[in-house]
């Protein structure tokens, strides 16, 4: 794999983060700071939030350690849903509203069809046939889709490029890993403990999760088991051919944790199966396309294994390089399949808004920015 980089930094892109002021939008807003080839120069939200001062809309609700950067906080809001609104201001959006499905649907099309393109985190168009579900790391090939994309609505520069589920990249690029060394896996069991976080805010009450585990979030497992196989698929005759050799079954719980989406798996290989010494060092030298161009936000060793027998840990792991890695402990053997693993990511920076921003990095150096 070889790719030349070619990014002009010296005039920023101008950006648009369409929800803002909610969690997902907050950490976009902290992460775009002083980003080399990123600015922000529009923001909307709700009906209840457009026309305020930004730092004024997030007042007693800015969930980030560090301050409001101080170019966004005089910025005004707009209403996310008056598309004419964002014409001129920014080149592109990122989409991290709580709407409707089918109403972040018709709006991010919208966008699109104002030739803005939309970069978004929201789970509505995953299943939308000609949208790219992406993780840079895992399936770069598939921003071919873009050009089908294009030419079936009629729109020139504007595009929809959706993000996973915010758990999916805590098993799925260790998964990927073992697969790319030739180590294919048949089966794979997934627990997750995600983190109050992943909700938005103010999520479930502190009454239901203090001293508690809620063993159902609407809709999760679902995702957490089919998306990836969208993005292990191939495209054949310009359509997406999914993953059929692979099956998830998965748990989702969620937990008393701030942040930090945690994943035990177990698998169990097609036919190969690896040491376990060859699947740690497979782990630990998985590379790819985003480390290759050295995109900004693209962890240095994007799976992180760690030998201690208590890790990864949510609060100790969660921030690693960045908050993008994903880090892996406890590879052990299986008694039911082949082995065991426990992974973990941060679900607002890789699960989200770097994710978002790692994806609009990959489509800027392949020039679809
Ligand atoms: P959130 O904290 O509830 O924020 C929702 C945002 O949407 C706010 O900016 C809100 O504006 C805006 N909004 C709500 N109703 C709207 C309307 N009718 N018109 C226009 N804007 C509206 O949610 P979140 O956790 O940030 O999640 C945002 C998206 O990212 C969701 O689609 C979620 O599924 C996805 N996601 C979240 C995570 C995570 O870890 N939290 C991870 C991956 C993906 P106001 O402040 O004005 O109400």
């Amino acid at each position: 794999m070889t790719s030349r980089l070619r990014v002009d930094i010296t005039n920023k892109a101008k950006v648009g983060v369409l929800g803002a002021t909610g969690m997902v939008g907050q950490m976009y807003i902290k992460l775009l700071e002083n980003h080399p080839w990123f600015e922000v120069s529009y923001i909307a939200a709700s009906p209840r939030s457009s026309g305020m001062k930004y730092a004024d809309a997030v007042e007693g609700r800015w969930h980030m350690q560090t301050r409001i950067p101080t170019d966004v906080r005089q910025l005004i809001v707009e209403d996310a849903n008056a598309v004419d609104k964002s014409l001129g201001k920014c080149d592109f959006v990122f989409s991290a509203l709580e709407l409707d499905k089918q109403a972040t649907r018709d709006l991010e099309n919208k966008y699109a069809q104002n030739e803005i393109p939309v970069v978004s985190n929201s789970s509505a168009h995953r299943w939308t046939d000609d949208v790219p579900v992406l993780i840079p790391e895992v399936n770069f090939d598939h921003l071919e889709m873009i050009s089908t994309q294009r030419a079936h609505h009629g729109w020139k520069k504007g595009f929809v490029v959706v993000k996973p589920n915010c758990s999916i990249q805590s098993y799925l690029l260790p998964i990927h890993a073992l697969e790319k060394a030739g180590f294919p896996i048949g089966r794979v069991l997934v627990t997750t403990l995600q983190a109050l976080s992943g909700a938005g805010y103010p999520g479930p009450s502190s009454f239901d999760m203090v001293d508690n585990v809620l063993p159902y979030i609407g809709g999760e497992e679902e995702k957490s088991e089919k998306e990836p196989l969208k993005i292990l698929g191939k495209i054949e005759k310009g359509k997406f051919a999914y993953c059929d050799s692979m099956k998830i079954s998965a748990h989702c719980n969620r937990v008393p944790v701030l942040d930090g989406h945690t994943a035990c798996v177990s698998i169990e290989f097609k036919d190969k199966k690896p040491s376990k010494e060859q699947t740690i060092r497979t782990w630990r030298e998985f590379s790819s396309l985003p480390q290759e161009l050295k995109l900004p936000l693209a962890p240095t060793q994007p799976i992180i294994y760690r030998d201690e027998e208590d890790r990864p840990q949510p609060r100790i792991d969660r921030d690693s390089d960045k908050g993008m890695a994903v880090t892996v402990g406890r590879l052990r053997d299986c008694n039911v399949l082949d082995f065991r693993f426990v992974g973990l990511s941060h679900n607002t920076i890789r699960g989200a808004a770097g994710g978002g921003i790692l994806n609009a990095e990959l489509l800027k150096a392949k020039g679809y920015l």
